[in-house]
């Protein structure tokens, strides 16, 4: 297939000249600077805020390019994987002409970006035990479909899709494949990452909000060719990672050996909860998860959820979502958080047994 991306791109974004910040005109680290307005005396808390962040990043792409065995020219870096989301949108798709697919259920926030930039939005939901169906996406596209979502593992449900049906999707689609990663670090599955150089229209999304821990400061990663990430670079923000960011990222990432060691602590408790779940005769299903969290099906999630928020618990009541009746998705947490989750629970449910 001769992908070519300058062909699914929106004509004006072509042509677009991007904004020339003060840091991309100059990018020394030495002299006066003079050129970006900044307040030379710093901030009111003393604190090292008055000059503005490195708009691309380049510190922490060096070192993420190492431990993902990319090129730093193939990391683009968002506030959050939310604002690759958008930018992808914006990039790709005209609105009230393109479309998008998406693969329910599914993580929320592809739609809310659709809607919000005016993308149709196909949806072709996942089997039963939560599969993608290759052939039938394959079928619903048209040529107004510039990008496909797949989440793997997947967002509410947990599981990981299956390799070779997302290979099937990225050969016979002539838009974008987005395979989003946020969960990957809880999985045995490889990053589609290693994939890159085979697939000229995959992007791959992981983020810092999950294994990382770093929810709080905002950072979502984007991998694909350098043609794309350039593209996301043209019409991002100038500055949208702070410099606060940048610099606990960076921390993070010189420990980044350590990661492994939460996520190990992570599945041994997920493993820990999932025992105590299938213990319990109310628990009519707990799906497999290769992620952070469980998706577990109650006799009535509902009044299950309001029942554990009276004690402080709170989940998260996914049974309005389609294929996910009666569902609660339970975050895995500390050995004590879960266990008090558990305690309330088992005492909920022993009442609305009896
Ligand atoms: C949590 C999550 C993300 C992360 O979003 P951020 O904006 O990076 O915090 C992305 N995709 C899915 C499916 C998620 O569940």
């Amino acid at each position: 297939m001769a992908f070519d991306i300058q062909k699914i791109l929106r004509p004006h974004i072509r042509n677009i000249k991007p904004y020339s910040s003060a840091r991309d005109e100059y990018s020394g680290h030495d002299g006066v600077f003079l050129d970006a307005n900044e307040n030379p005396y710093g901030s009111l808390t003393g604190e090292a805020f008055n000059r503005y962040p490195d708009p691309y990043q380049q510190e922490i792409k060096s070192k993420l390019a190492v431990i993902k065995g990319v090129s730093p020219k193939q990391i683009f870096l968002g506030n959050g994987s939310d604002e690759a989301i958008d930018l992808l949108m914006r990039a790709f798709c005209r609105p009230g002409i393109d479309n998008i697919i998406l693969l329910p259920p599914t993580y929320g926030m592809y739609e809310v970006s659709a809607s919000i930039n005016d993308i149709a939005i196909k949806k072709v939901n996942l089997t039963e035990d939560f599969q993608i169906r290759p052939k039938e996406i394959l079928a619903a596209t048209d040529e107004n479909t510039k990008i496909i979502f797949v989440c793997s593992p997947n967002n509410p449900s947990g599981n990981k899709m299956k390799r070779e049906a997302i290979r099937e999707i990225l050969v016979g689609f002539e838009g974008l494949v987005v395979v989003d990663e946020a969960y990957i670090d809880f999985s045995d599955e490889e990053s589609f990452t290693t994939e890159l150089a085979n697939y000229p229209n995959l992007l791959v999304m992981q983020t810092f909000s999950k294994a990382w821990g770093l929810a709080n400061l905002r950072i979502g990663m984007a991998f694909a060719s350098e043609e794309i990430i350039r593209i996301l670079n043209l019409i991002k923000p100038p500055y949208n990672i702070s410099g606060l960011t940048q610099e606990k990222v960076l921390a993070s990432l010189e420990k980044a050996d350590a990661i492994s060691k939460v996520v190990k602590t992570i599945l041994e408790e997920r493993e820990h909860l999932q025992k105590d779940l299938e213990g319990l005769p109310f628990v009519k299903k707990i799906y497999p998860s290769h992620a952070n969290f469980l998706l577990v099906k109650v006799p009535d999630a509902k009044k299950m959820y309001d029942d554990l928020v009276s004690s402080k618990i709170i989940v998260r009541d996914r049974s309005k979502v389609i294929l996910c009746e009666d569902c609660l998705r339970i975050t895995v947490g500390t050995r004590e958080e879960n266990e008090a989750f558990l305690n309330s629970f088992k005492k909920l449910a022993g009442q609305s047994l009896n």
